[in-house]
């Protein structure tokens, strides 16, 4: 399938991949590289620069949960959130996982859930794959990060409220280590951290994009599942796009957030 999508992948026997990738077990036998994958090593200092840049053109950032929103006969007028009022003639949903209860708020009703994945780091690891290495059966990611390797993946379904499950964290170390033989059996618990994030997902792994339906000036960007980061720019010049008034670049339709009836 990748091939017909015009994705560039080489396949590797076992002693291709021990070549690529020395620190993975003999255990694998066969391998697919994706020589234009790209991958971001520090998705924090991402964020960061990119908060900066935003900053740096003239944006505010104003900490508030939103919970509704207000309109008079022409539009929206203002974002109701915990700390009040802000005045708005346009906004985006876009709260992730969160954003069931704001799209009902504006009478679309979309069949949002939570796919919680788990990480483990390890900090100054034994050994580290030079590039992103998935393990296809374990459904899992080793990913070389700026402070240290990071184990990742998984699919919890929990719902957005119920703790973390970290004994799933520490399943990505029980197979990371027979993945990478050469790491040590066991890590100090202060070079080991651990994290949950929600996967924002719906049915068809498709995200919600597009106007609301109680107003235009109120437009929808979630739901991007497992790949929020990846198809982050795309969704941000089509969200532009929409509160602007340009036609969007690609034809959105499918991402309707009245698909689901
Ligand atoms: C283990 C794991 C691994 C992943 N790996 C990858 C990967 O390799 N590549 C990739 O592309 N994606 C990956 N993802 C998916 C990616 O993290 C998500 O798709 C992405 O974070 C979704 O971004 P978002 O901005 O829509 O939502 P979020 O990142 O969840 O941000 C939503 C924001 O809205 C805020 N918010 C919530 N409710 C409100 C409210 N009422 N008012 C105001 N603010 C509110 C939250 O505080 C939060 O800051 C992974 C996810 C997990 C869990």
């Amino acid at each position: 399938m990748r091939r017909e999508n015009g994705v560039e992948i080489d396949e590797f026997d076992a002693d291709e991949l021990r070549q690529l990738e020395p620190s993975l077990s003999r255990d694998y036998v066969r391998g697919v590289l994706v020589r234009e994958n790209g991958h971001t090593s520090n998705p924090l200092k991402l964020v960061e620069r990119l908060l900066e840049h935003f900053l740096r053109s003239g944006g505010e950032v104003v900490r508030a949960r939103a919970h509704g929103f207000r309109f008079d006969g022409r539009g929206l007028t203002a974002i109701q959130t915990d700390t009040g009022d802000l005045a708005a003639d346009a906004a985006i949903v876009c709260a992730g996982a969160y954003s069931k209860p704001l799209a009902a708020s504006l009478g679309d009703r979309v069949p949002l859930e939570t796919e919680r994945g788990y990480h483990l780091m390890i900090a100054d690891p034994e050994v580290m794959p030079r590039i992103p290495t998935a393990d296809a059966d374990g459904k899992f990611v080793a990913t070389p990060m700026a402070t240290g390797l990071r184990f990742a993946g998984t699919v919890e379904l929990a719902g957005l409220a119920a703790p973390p499950d970290w004994r799933r964290a520490h399943i990505l170390l029980a197979q990371g280590r027979k993945m990478l033989p050469g790491l040590a059996a066991s890590h100090p618990e202060e070079r080991i951290s651990v994290w949950m994030g929600h996967r924002p997902s719906l049915p068809d792994s498709l995200p919600v994009l597009g106007p609301s339906r109680a107003s235009p000036d109120v437009v929808y960007a979630f739901g991007h599942g497992h790949v929020g980061m990846t198809a982050a720019p795309m969704t941000g010049k089509l969200v532009a796009d929409l509160v602007t008034g340009r036609p969007p670049s690609i034809d959105i339709a499918p991402f309707a957030p009245g698909r689901f009836g």
